[in-house]
């Protein structure tokens, strides 16, 4: 039951983005020849740091910053990104191990991938992370944050709103989950109560998991400042990026 449970610590409707083009865009990577090992057809990722692939594996995966990685997407939803994550091992001529690690969706592993590969994620990766909520904007809401007419107020009830309805149906769900269970794999009635008396004491557990809860720990409420924030940062980064192409 309890493995049961967990299954529900991610909400019904929210898509989970993988990225490990190694495994899902071989194709494109096999297109750029310091992707390719020896091995027919496999690809792997030359270590920014040493430049070679030798040493590379993939180690394993990652969705951490605090929580967990998320996207705030166009559709005011939050997608959750899980990356690839990777170690350098190789040794160089004079010994020294490089012993570095990396993940998929950011820093300078990231940045190298072909941009044909780049473009397959762009609606989920962002360079633009927030800090105080720990999300990734998608490029498509960086855009509709950047140019939204209407208040701050407004743009963080609507993300408020949505967080509330995927929770509710989280909620729902798992509510529905619990029922069926209980129907099927009856709890043997302890000796001392009858059936009413157990039906009472059930309900006022209800529920036996907090589902609310556990969401609202998972996804940060977006506050009017925080949307100020973001759109601050945003502005910001996109004001010094476009002083870059111009000089
Ligand atoms: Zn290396």
């Amino acid at each position: 039951m309890k493995a049961a449970r967990n299954q529900f610590y991610v909400p019904a409707e929210l898509k989970i983005i993988v990225i490990a083009p190694e495994l899902y865009n071989r194709e494109l990577l096999r297109l750029d020849g310091s992707y390719r090992i020896k091995e027919e057809g496999g690809v792997m990722s030359p270590c920014p740091n040493c430049q070679t692939n030798v040493g590379m594996r993939i180690t394993g995966w990652t969705s951490a910053r605090k929580n967990c990685q998320r996207v705030i997407n166009t559709k005011l939803s939050h997608d959750i990104i899980i990356g690839a994550t990777y170690k350098c091992t190789f040794i160089d001529a004079t010994n020294n191990k490089c012993n570095k690690t990396f993940t998929a969706y950011d820093g300078k592993l990231w940045q190298q991938f072909p941009k044909a590969v780049k473009r397959k994620y762009q609606d989920y990766v962002s360079v633009f992370v927030d800090r105080t909520t720990n999300q990734m904007l998608s490029p498509g809401f960086c855009d509709q944050l950047l140019f939204y007419k209407g208040s701050f107020e407004d743009m963080s009830r609507r993300l408020a709103n949505s967080i509330a309805n995927l929770a509710n149906e989280a909620t729902a769900m798992y509510r529905n989950f619990t029922e069926e269970e209980a129907d099927l794999f009856p709890p043997e009635l302890p000796k001392s109560m009858t059936p009413e008396e157990y039906a009472n004491k059930k309900s006022q557990k209800w529920p036996p998991f907090n589902a609310e809860k556990s969401f609202s720990g998972y996804f940060k409420m977006p506050t009017r400042p925080t949307v100020t924030k973001m759109f601050e940062e945003l502005y910001m980064t996109e004001l010094n990026l476009s002083c870059l192409e111009i000089s």
